[in-house]
C-alpha cells in the first residue's frame, strides 16, 4: 500500500515538474527584433520622425488597450478585424478591454476625450507602435506588427487627400522605396453607398452559388469586402459586379474627381481601382492601398488608409471630417531588405579603452563617461582583466587610438595613448581637457597635436 502511495506522489512530482516547464519561444505570429536587425528599424524611425515634423504633425502616444466596446463601433461588425482578429479580455476589474488593432478608433477616441476639437484645424496626428490581429500567421503577415500612423482631423478638402498621400510617398521615398502605386478608389458616404450596397447585395444574391462560404454570408453583413476576396471564384464574381464609382453622388465624385487632380499635378503614380475597399467599416469616399510595383498580385500592400469623415461623430462627437493612413513598418523593413535600401549607419567608436588594476578600473568608467558627454564614442571592455585581451579586442573593432590607464596612471591622474596603426604611445594627464586632445588626435590619424 504505502509503495503505491509513494509511487503515486512520484509520479504526481513528474508531472508537476513537466507542467512548469517553461516555452522559451515567442508567442504564434510574433517576434523579437534583435539588436542586429535594427539598422533598417532605426532608419525608418529617423525618417519618420523628420517628416512627422516637417508635414507638422503632433506626436501622440496611446495605450496599446482601448475598451472593446469603442473598436467594435468603431471599426465595426462585420469587418474582419471585429470578427475574427481582436484579443479581446476582460480584466480582474470586470472591463472589456482588447489589444489595439489599429490606431485610429484609440486617436478618435483620444481627440474626444482630450477635446482636441477646440484646437485650430486641421489637427494633424502622428503615432507608432505595434498593433495586435489575431490572424493566421504567414510571410508578411504577423499577429505583433508595428505601423506608423498619420491622422487628419477636421478638413474635408480632397487636398488634405492628396497631401497626406504626398506624405505617404515622401516617405517611402526618403525610404529608398520609389517603386511603389498608390491603388485608389472612393466608397462613397453612407447616402449614395446605400443605393449601390443595394444594389451589390442584389447581384451577389443572384451569384451566390459561386461564392465562396465567408462571402456568402458577406452578401448580409459587409457585401463590400466581397468585392476584395482573394478566392479565385469570388474574385471573378466580383470583376463583372457593379461599380462604386459609377454610384457615387455628386459631392462624392467631385471630390474623387479632385483628388486625382492633385494627384497628377504631384505626379504621384496612382492606379484606379474600383475592387479596393479595405476591411474597416469606418472609411467614406477615398480609399487607398501603397503596392510595390511589381507584387501586385500579391496584394502585398506597404501600407494603406482613407477618409473616415463620420467616424468622430459615431463616437458622440461633432461633425469632424478626417482622413489617415498608416504605414505597415515590418512591411516596408522587408522591402527596404529585399531592395537593398539604405539602412541607419550606426556611429563607430575609433577610440578603446582599456584598464589594469582595481583603482584604474573604477576610475576608468568616470573617464568612459567624461568623454562620451564631450562627445567621444569610446568601446570598452570592464570585464576583462589581462591588457592583452583587451587590446586584442582593440584590434578587432578597428580602434584607432587605445585609452590604457593602469595602477601607475591611475594614481598618477594620467593615462597613455596608443596610436593603434603605428604602435606609438604618450602620456596624457586627465582632465577638462583630455577629450578635446584624443579629438584632435583622431582627426590627425592618431597623433597628437602639440601646441
Ligand atoms: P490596415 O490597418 O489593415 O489598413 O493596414 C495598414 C498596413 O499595415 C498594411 O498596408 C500592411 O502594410 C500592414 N499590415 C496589416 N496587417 C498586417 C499583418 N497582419 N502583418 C504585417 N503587416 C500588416
Amino acid at each position: 500500500m504505502l509503495v503505491k502511495k509513494n509511487f503515486k506522489k512520484n509520479i504526481s512530482k513528474k508531472k508537476e515538474k513537466k507542467s512548469k516547464e517553461i516555452l522559451l519561444q515567442n508567442p504564434r505570429g510574433m517576434r523579437d527584433i534583435l539588436p542586429e536587425e535594427q539598422n533598417y528599424w532605426d532608419q525608418i524611425r529617423k525618417v519618420l520622425e523628420q517628416s512627422y515634423r516637417d508635414y507638422g504633425f503632433g506626436r501622440m502616444d496611446l495605450p496599446i488597450l482601448e475598451y472593446s466596446d469603442l473598436l467594435i463601433r468603431s471599426i465595426g461588425e462585420g469587418t474582419d478585424i471585429v470578427d475574427k482578429e481582436m484579443y479581446s479580455f476582460v480584466t480582474k476589474g470586470g472591463d472589456k478591454l482588447s489589444l489595439r488593432p489599429e490606431f485610429t478608433a484609440g486617436l478618435a477616441r483620444a481627440y474626444l476625450q482630450h477635446g482636441m476639437n477646440v484646437r485650430h484645424k486641421p489637427v494633424k496626428i502622428f503615432s507608432m507602435g505595434a498593433v495586435y490581429r489575431y490572424d493566421r500567421p504567414q510571410e508578411g503577415r504577423y499577429r505583433e506588427l508595428y505601423q506608423a500612423n498619420f491622422d487628419i482631423f477636421g478638413e474635408q478638402d480632397a487636398v488634405m487627400d492628396a497631401h497626406i498621400i504626398q506624405l505617404a510617398s515622401r516617405i517611402l521615398a526618403a525610404l529608398d522605396i520609389k517603386k511603389v502605386q498608390f491603388q485608389i478608389n472612393s466608397i462613397g458616404c453612407p447616402v449614395c453607398r446605400k443605393n449601390y450596397l443595394n444594389l451589390l447585395k442584389k447581384y451577389f444574391e443572384s451569384k451566390k452559388n459561386k461564392l465562396c462560404q465567408t462571402c456568402r454570408k458577406r452578401i448580409h453583413t459587409n457585401p463590400l469586402r466581397i468585392l476584395d476576396c482573394k478566392e479565385d471564384k469570388c474574385s471573378q464574381v466580383a470583376a463583372q459586379a457593379p461599380q462604386i464609382l459609377d454610384h457615387l453622388c455628386d459631392d462624392c465624385r467631385l471630390h474623387f474627381r479632385s483628388l486625382l487632380e492633385y494627384l497628377e499635378e504631384l505626379e504621384i503614380f496612382y492606379v484606379i481601382n474600383p475592387r479596393l475597399v479595405r476591411g474597416l467599416s469606418y472609411y467614406t469616399k477615398t480609399v487607398f492601398e501603397i503596392w510595390p510595383i511589381g507584387e501586385e498580385g500579391k496584394k502585398y500592400s506597404l501600407g494603406g488608409g482613407g477618409r473616415y469623415d463620420n467616424l468622430v461623430e459615431l463616437l458622440g462627437g461633432e461633425k469632424t471630417p478626417a482622413i489617415g493612413f498608416a504605414l505597415g513598418l515590418d512591411r516596408v523593413v522587408a522591402e527596404m531588405k529585399k531592395i537593398k535600401a539604405k539602412a541607419y549607419v550606426f556611429p563607430i567608436p575609433k577610440v578603446f579603452l582599456a584598464q589594469l588594476g582595481d583603482l584604474a578600473k573604477k576610475k576608468s568608467l568616470k573617464l568612459f563617461s567624461d568623454l562620451e558627454k564631450n562627445g567621444v564614442l569610446v568601446a570598452e571592455s570592464f570585464g576583462r582583466g589581462s591588457l592583452k585581451s583587451q587590446l586584442r579586442i582593440a584590434n578587432r573593432l578597428k580602434a584607432e587610438i587605445t585609452i590604457i590607464m593602469g595602477q601607475k596612471e591611475a594614481l598618477d591622474g594620467t593615462v597613455i595613448m596608443k596610436n593603434m596603426a603605428t604602435g606609438t604611445q604618450e602620456t596624457l594627464v586627465v582632465n577638462e581637457k583630455l577629450p578635446f586632445i584624443i579629438k584632435k588626435a583622431l582627426k590627425n590619424n592618431g597623433k597628437v597635436i602639440k601646441k
